[in-house]
């Protein structure tokens, strides 16, 4: 067992954009869910992606088997979380440009409910008690529990439990007891279970009500089932029975699509945002405004180019693959050796491009169990918690529940806290 790291000090963040981040959370929201509902928006968008990526393929297979069948979940339940980066204008004015959306398993919502209080002590022991007082209260543990909990009563069964759908060795099982104790608190009864013993032990009744050893599931929480790794053959039999079944899929299978790098980047095309949020012309200005450019490497005329300027000028860009969890995009020269390699393959098209955010750094001591103190040169992720409910079509629950910000030293291209890159920080609002 480790200390989860974490930065000595608070990282100053503009109160704009901080503000502004959490005033786009529910418009962000409100996207995911309408995208999870459009089957023409997923399957036109991921076409050529399924072609050459086989993990996303397999999702989508499952997506298409689902919907071919119908659906038994009539409760939809998303947590998500919006990442951020403070972009240095050519002016020296940041701005907030989003890294990514994680639509599933987004995780440190439990355990940075508990940095403001570290850093809190940590600002006392300096004699920083008037800074101390203008750290921001922060709860995403709870937040995420009540979305959980408010699932599970519409879900409407008493006796039923939520299953955490966690991974074969689970480093970060102290992030999901916050809120898993969350929900015993609120007298929901919590279980632990991995695809294995789904396979084993999970079956539906005639109804498609789920049910592990003998206890029906009303709620099923993925903190697992985002990479391939997640994924042996035996693994997509469970995959496919959670997805068949009448249990809250947090998320259902659809909602996990939605959160692809490529729909990320088909988002960014003019038009596509005023049609997934029709007549919500606020929503989709405060949405764009977070862009920052994207392109696609499909084949033909636009992916040429856009392929041609990157290996000219790689520092300008980041080459992404449909991948979470940190340690999977490319930068500088390795992305110009791969995409020289790949440029007139298919193969291009399982990536997307992205403009590299150059945010302005700042020193900061990074607390790391087994290494050395120093000082490093720092930049700071800021991402917002999402938490939604539809029933059927209807939202019941739409909130922004909270935020995470890591902090990671500048030598570092990509990040994560569980990639062993980044720490846990918390924002001091200049
Ligand atoms: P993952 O799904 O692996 O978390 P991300 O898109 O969040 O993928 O990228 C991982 C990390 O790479 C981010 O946390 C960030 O540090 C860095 N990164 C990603 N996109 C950019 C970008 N456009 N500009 C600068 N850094 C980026
Ligand atoms: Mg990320």
């Amino acid at each position: 067992v480790n200390y989860a790291p974490f930065t000595l000090l608070p990282s100053t963040v503009p109160r704009a954009l901080f503000e502004q981040a959490y005033a786009v959370q529910q418009d962000f929201n409100l996207l995911v869910d309408a995208i999870s509902q459009n089957k023409e928006f997923l399957e036109h968008t991921l076409a050529s992606t399924v072609k050459v990526d086989d993990f996303t393929a397999r999702l989508f297979r499952i997506h298409v088997q689902v919907l071919e069948e119908g659906l038994a979940q009539s409760v939809f339940l998303g947590i998500n979380r919006s990442d951020y980066m403070f972009d240095c204008g050519v002016d020296g004015t940041p701005a907030l440009k989003q890294i990514e959306i994680n639509t599933i398993a987004a995780s440190f919502g439990g355990l940075t409910s508990r940095t403001a209080a570290v850093h809190g002590q940590v600002l006392k022991v300096l004699g920083k008690s008037e800074e101390v007082s203008r750290l921001l209260p922060n709860n995403p543990a709870s937040g995420l529990a009540s979305g959980i909990a408010k699932a599970w009563e519409l879900y409407g069964s008493p006796s039923a439990v939520v299953m955490f759908l966690v991974e074969e060795i689970q480093r970060n099982i102290f992030d999901q007891r916050c809120i898993e104790n969350e929900l015993w608190n609120r007298n929901i009864r919590v279980i632990r279970r991995r695809f294995r013993d789904v396979f084993e032990k999970g079956s539906l009744d005639g109804a498609r009500r789920l049910y592990m050893d003998g206890q029906e599931v009303a709620v099923v929480y993925y903190r697992e089932g985002y990479v391939p790794k997640n994924y042996d053959q035996q693994n997509w039999e469970p995959r496919l029975l959670l997805e068949r079944s009448r249990a809250v899929k947090c998320p259902d299978i659809a909602t996990q699509l939605a959160g692809t790098k490529k729909v990320q980047q088909e988002l960014s095309r003019p038009g596509t945002l005023e049609r997934l949020l029709p007549g919500r012309p606020e929503a989709v200005a405060r949405i764009r405004a977070t862009f920052a450019g994207l392109y696609s490497l499909d084949m033909g005329e636009e992916g040429d180019k856009i392929a041609a300027m990157a290996i000219a000028d790689p520092e300008r860009f980041v080459l992404k693959p449909q991948r979470e969890g940190g340690g999977n995009n490319l930068y500088g020269e390795e992305l110009r050796q791969v995409l020289e390699k790949i440029r007139d393959s298919p193969e291009r098209t399982s990536y997307i491009l992205m403009d590299k955010i150059k945010p302005q750094p700042a020193p900061n001591y990074l607390l790391r169990a087994h290494s050395p103190l120093r000082v490093s040169e720092c930049i700071s992720e800021l991402g917002i918690f999402g938490v939604y409910i539809r029933q059927g079509k209807e939202m019941v629950m739409n909130e922004a529940a909270g935020h995470l910000l890591r902090t990671k030293a500048t030598e570092h291209a990509d990040g994560g806290v569980a990639a062993g890159v980044a720490v846990l920080d918390t924002p001091f609002l200049v």
